[in-house]
């Protein structure tokens, strides 16, 4: 594979922004990541396309991230090519109680937005950082809601196929996951609301924020929830009832406002995160004979935590 000469064409058809060795730490909540080998910015669906043209001529791996709050990336960065939806994907709109969202839209302004115009059903999502791409990837949300349940359909580009549409109840939405093809890009997004009462949504997004401004570390650097909740209990009771809150490795801690979020003090590394993870799982294993599984994603070579 050649980085240099793939560079080379990206710049040459104008894609986008084409960067070489460029920091993950700038594009993680966790501010942490080594370089990515090459990392395009697309902000046509043509730039997109011709993107994945030169990547795959050149046998380059690609990953696509959003705002990066739930990724965990490696000390030594991401060999191949990290992709970031620009322009032309970060635009919404609304009509007939539908918003459809390019997937580089922060999810946090269609919550407004919905708000603003009376609709309600995104109310779980007040609070949670991200694209909606991230979301939908991740089918982010919360215990009762989450973004596949208002999907009614997403767009992928999947490479050597072009553009592909499913409707949301082909898709198997599950916890943390959504199972949409890997190979494909999530590219837009059309979310079913309703209309509803614009006092109850205000209450309702008012007390999520609010118990999330008190239960959460929103302070301080993290990539959210470490661990998924595993069947009728939850990870952060699990790791607290271990002992393990307030429990540092190198620049990483166990916060001790929420046991679940790992923070970082300024200066961890991707070694002590995944390092603090797998103390967390072996004790809570010990303790409570539970295997927690990591709800961030990996990006880059890893030592399972
Ligand atoms: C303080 C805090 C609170 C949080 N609270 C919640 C919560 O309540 N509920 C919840 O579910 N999550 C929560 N999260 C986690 C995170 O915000 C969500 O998972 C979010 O949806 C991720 O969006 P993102 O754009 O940052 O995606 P990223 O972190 O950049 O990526 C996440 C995954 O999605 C994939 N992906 C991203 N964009 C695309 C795309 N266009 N096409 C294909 N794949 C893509 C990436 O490859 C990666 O696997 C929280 C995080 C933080 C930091």
């Amino acid at each position: 594979m050649s980085l240099v000469s793939a560079y080379e064409e990206l710049r040459r058809r104008s894609v986008g922004d084409v960067r070489i060795a460029e920091p993950m730490a700038r594009h993680t909540s966790l501010r942490i990541g080594g370089p990515a080998d090459l990392f395009v910015v697309c902000d046509t669906l043509a730039g997109l396309s011709d993107t994945l043209d030169v990547l795959l001529a050149e046998g380059i791996p690609f990953t696509t991230v959003g705002k990066g709050t739930n990724l965990l990336v490696a000390d030594a960065g991401v060999r191949g090519a990290i992709l970031l939806l620009g322009k032309e994907f970060k635009r919404h709109a609304c009509e007939d109680g539908h918003i459809r969202a390019g997937a580089a839209c922060v999810l946090a302004y269609l919550v407004q937005d919905a708000f603003s115009r009376g609709l309600g059903g995104l109310e779980f999502a007040v609070g949670v950082p991200g694209t909606v791409g991230g979301a939908l990837a991740m089918n982010a949300g919360g215990r009762d809601a989450w973004i596949g349940s208002v999907t009614e359909s997403v767009t992928l580009f999947v490479p050597e196929q072009g553009l592909v549409r499913l409707r949301g109840d082909e898709i198997s939405w599950g916890y943390r996951t959504s199972g949409l093809p890997s190979r494909g890009i999530i590219v837009e997004g059309v979310l079913r609301l309703a209309p509803a009462d614009p006092e109850r949504i205000r209450l309702e997004m008012e007390r999520s924020l609010k118990r999330r401004k008190s239960t959460q570390p929103l302070g301080s650097p993290s990539a959210g929830s470490s661990f998924k909740n595993p069947d009728g209990d939850s990870a952060g009771r699990l790791i607290e009832a271990s002992g393990l809150k307030g429990t540092k490795l190198g620049g990483a801690w166990v916060s001790d406002v929420h046991a679940n979020f790992i923070v970082n003090d300024g200066g961890a590394t991707a070694a002590d995160v995944v390092g603090l993870m797998s103390k967390v799982r072996t004790t809570v294993r010990d303790a409570h004979g539970i295997e927690l599984q990591p709800e961030v994603r990996f990006l880059g070579e890893f030592a399972e935590p």
